[in-house]
């Protein structure tokens, strides 16, 4: 993998500041305000670097680290799902503004990239998975990387579905941003992006990245009390998103849906025996998808359903959430939420 800057933006942060430091070197001298806005007559301040980001997991991080200087916003949007987004007019416009997309190989890239690259050659394409840690998939899954035209709500529904495919990078579980640590180098990427983009903040960008890193750390704290007694414990989820957290906490997911598409009555019934042999107490509904079937499921296993968001748009909030719903779907009810 490599990174990719552009030189001519560099030079143009350090005119801007050039042209900062001289009015500001004239009003020390002299005190003459006037003079000193006469001599800059094209003094504006920077533009913000536009950085989209491909999930909206993302965005917390990127907006903590870039602060003012940075607008941000996320190619599929708060409520859609990675797994069925297509291009609309909304992300077109997106793309032709940003400087830089920063991709963390969420399941709708791969076919993306290659239209992104030809339609948007300036467009920088930036891999925010340097450094990270990979675990493959180990439950019956598969991403439909190919263009769909699902409203992101109610799909796998048995329609339209592109080929699975084996190879190792879809074998790879695409949900890096449900491991904290992984988003610990996702923010220690996401400073580095932003100071080699605009290096005339790169202070800023260094002191808002540690502030937030301790704040990373922190969550990470409290995920550790509220996921150790769930040790052991198994969860039954609709899409098997959440394997970086439970590997984490020695818990496992089992998935309802086969294959990215809704089970057939057999493989319905199979998993009923398999979850009763296992003893789950709990479902995990993601408001992603159809609740449907894992509200059948709890019936018949009289099963408490909780939501499980995998794609946290809060980071921090969001994630310590998904932690208090694990824990009450692993204890059950009278364990309560965390404290
Ligand atoms: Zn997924």
């Amino acid at each position: 993998m490599s990174m990719v800057y552009h030189s001519k933006r560099q030079c143009f942060a350090k005119l801007l500041h050039l042209a900062f430091a001289i009015p500001a070197a004239i009003l020390l001298m002299g005190g003459h305000a006037m003079q000193a806005a006469e001599a800059a007559p094209n003094a504006t301040p920077p533009e913000p670097l536009r950085l989209l980001v491909s999930v909206v997991p993302q965005l917390e991080s990127v907006r903590a680290i870039g602060g003012d200087n940075v607008e941000v916003e996320a190619l599929v949007p708060p409520g859609s799902s990675p797994e069925t987004f297509s291009l609309g007019s909304r992300q077109m416009a997106l793309l032709s503004k940003a400087h830089a997309l920063l991709i963390i190989g969420a399941p709708m890239e791969k076919a993306l990239l290659p239209k992104l690259r030809r339609r948007f050659p300036k467009l920088e394409i930036l891999d925010m998975r340097e450094n990270m840690t990979f675990r493959k998939m180990s439950e019956p899954h598969h991403h439909h990387d190919g263009e769909h035209h699902h409203d992101g709500e109610h799909h796998h529904d048995g329609e339209h579905h592109g080929e699975p495919h084996h190879d190792e990078e879809t074998e790879r579980d695409p949900h890096v941003w449900l491991s904290v640590d992984n988003m610990r180098q996702h923010a220690a990427n996401a400073v580095a992006v932003c100071v080699k983009l605009d290096p005339a903040h790169a202070a800023a960008y260094q002191e808002r990245g540690d502030a937030y890193l301790l704040r990373l750390n922190a969550l990470k704290r409290r995920l550790d009390t509220l996921l150790a007694p769930c040790n052991g414990q198994v969860v039954m989820v609709y899409h098997p998103a959440f394997g970086y957290l439970m590997d984490a906490y020695g818990m496992r997911q089992l998935p309802i849906e086969l294959d990215g598409k809704e089970p057939s009555a057999k493989h319905l019934a199979a998993t009923i025996r398999q979850a009763r042999a296992l003893n789950v107490k709990a479902i995990g509904i993601q408001p992603q998808f159809n609740p449907a079937p894992a509200k059948r499921l709890a019936k018949e296993l009289g099963a408490t359903v909780k939501t499980f968001n995998p794609l946290p748009k809060n980071y921090l909030e969001d994630m310590e959430t998904l932690a208090a719903n694990l824990r009450a779907a692993c204890l059950g009810p009278e364990a309560g939420e965390g404290d």
